[in-house]
């Protein structure tokens, strides 16, 4: 097994089983995710999700705000406009500082990040890397995507997509705590599209220019900042665990200093071993009180809290956890991802998502099309709790097959001895084992089965 913290990305990409090309196919063939624009030739950056690529990601976003909101008494979720004040973006620093420094090829005019000239030149790739092509000094390149409001062209404001979900969470943290009469320490979360202009989108949706972000600003006193942030990182980690993430394929990696923002007192970074090496899927940041500050001074009003105890007011630190929705859902898509040799040599691919994240969680299949009305009543009384799938076509190991190539966790078989017994049999993914289960049981055992534990 591989020490995650010792081997490095592209020794760790190599010995990866799973190849990228693999999940890409499979994602197109299955309906998860796919190019956006396909018949026109598609737009890089942008994808669209399928309807299982829909689903599992709706069951992410639903887990998240699970833990984060709803099992939760000291934080409160929002939903915010995707354009907000450009002011919001000005005071966040995005306006001045949120760009890359980026290269030119002076031969093949592509652009590419200054950082990330470690990768094979698309124009040769066999003979040389980017870094040894003739490129230019690097200079900075803004990465906020601009839009204008206004009919007229005359009138129109310039505003900015925002690109990154938490602006509007400072900017109502006035409003959400006196309405939902909250006291600091508490948080606000949201989850919602975020756009950034990335000059090199790559790595399927692991780089994308239209994302979504789930995330979560802790408001707490500045004294209590490190007790919070070390809270957060720890449950944060443990989401990811129940995520069903192999503990070889996980890792938290502290900031380096030269890495921290001036204002930060410390971040680490969630990471996941992708086929193409070790990446962050979130970032956990103890943000000091940068953003309530700097919102109190460019919009005039007072964000500072009053300490009952010392009598004296004080600006909220912030502990910040953001994690990229798409990145996970490409996460776990690498990772369930298996091609399995069964006995007698047959192969099956199985895709091992955790069961509140996969996109159907049973799937009932009479035995013949004879039997198709009792199957689909029981198809219809399930998809009251979950969203079963119904198919009665193929022969039954195929139908078996279809639904572990797309992470079904139960298979609930109907055959010419439930009609008498009325027993279906439900045959588990993961294991192939199955259990004869009487119909007036299936929804219990069901719902212990995919709700256990969680
Ligand atoms: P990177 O260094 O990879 O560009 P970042 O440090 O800029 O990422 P943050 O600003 O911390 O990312 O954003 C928080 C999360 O949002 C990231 O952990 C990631 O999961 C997600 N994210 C950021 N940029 C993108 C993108 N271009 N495409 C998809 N997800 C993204």
């Amino acid at each position: 097994m591989t020490d995650p913290q010792t081997t490095d990305s592209a020794e760790a990409a190599e010995s990866s089983a799973v190849r990228m090309e693999d999940i890409v196919s499979l994602c197109a063939r299955r309906g998860f995710i796919f190019q956006s624009g396909e018949i026109y030739g598609g737009i890089n950056g942008f994808w669209d999700y399928g309807p299982l690529g829909v689903e599992l990601k709706n069951n992410l976003k639903a887990f998240w705000w699970r833990r984060m909101v709803r099992e939760r008494d000291d934080v409160e979720g929002i939903d915010s406009a995707i354009i907000t004040h450009p002011r919001t973006w000005e005071a966040s620093g995005h306006v001045a500082n949120f760009s890359d420094p980026m290269v030119d090829c002076r031969d093949c005019k592509r652009r590419f990040r200054a950082d990330q000239l470690d990768q094979p030149c698309p124009e040769a790739p066999a003979k040389r890397q980017v870094a040894e092509c003739n490129l230019t000094e690097p200079r900075d390149f803004n990465l906020m995507l601009q839009t204008s409001i206004g009919a007229s062209q005359e009138d129109a404001t310039t505003a900015f997509l925002r690109a990154e979900t938490c602006g509007s969470i400072f900017t109502t943290f006035k409003r959400v705590r006196d309405a939902s009469r909250q006291k600091v320490p508490f948080g606000i979360a949201q989850i919602g599209k975020a756009f950034r202009n990335e000059i090199n989108p790559r790595n399927f949706t692991f780089r994308s220019r239209e994302f979504e972000q789930a995330e979560l600003e802790f408001f707490c006193h500045p004294d209590q900042s490190a007790r919070f942030f070390e809270e957060w990182r720890e449950l944060r980690l443990r989401f990811h665990r129940d995520l069903g993430f192999e503990e070889a394929s996980l890792r938290m990696r502290p900031h380096d200093s030269d890495e921290l923002a001036h204002y930060a007192n410390a971040a680490e970074d969630v990471e996941f071993l992708f086929p193409f090496g070790w990446q962050e899927i979130e970032g956990v940041h103890d943000r000091g009180s940068f953003d309530l500050t700097q919102h109190t001074e460019f919009s005039g009003k007072d964000l500072s809290e009053f300490d009952e105890e010392a009598k004296s007011r004080f600006t909220p630190a912030v502990i910040e956890t953001s994690m990229g929705i798409d990145r996970t859902a490409l996460a776990i898509l690498c990772n369930g991802y298996v091609e399995e040799e069964l006995e007698g040599g047959e192969k099956r691919n199985l895709m091992r998502f955790a069961h509140p994240i996969a996109p159907i969680k049973a799937t009932v299949l009479p035995l013949s099309k004879k039997l198709a009305e009792p199957a689909r009543k029981i198809a219809a009384n399930l998809r009251r709790h979950w969203n079963v799938f119904y198919d009665d076509s193929g022969n039954i190991g195929r139908r078996y097959r279809r639904q572990d190539e797309i992470g079904t966790p139960f298979c609930v078989t109907y055959d010419f001895d439930s009609e008498t017994d009325q027993k279906v049999t439900v045959r588990d993914r993961d294991a192939m084992t199955q259990e004869r289960i009487g119909l007036d049981q299936l929804e219990g055992w069901l719902r212990d089965h995919l709700e256990s534990g969680l």
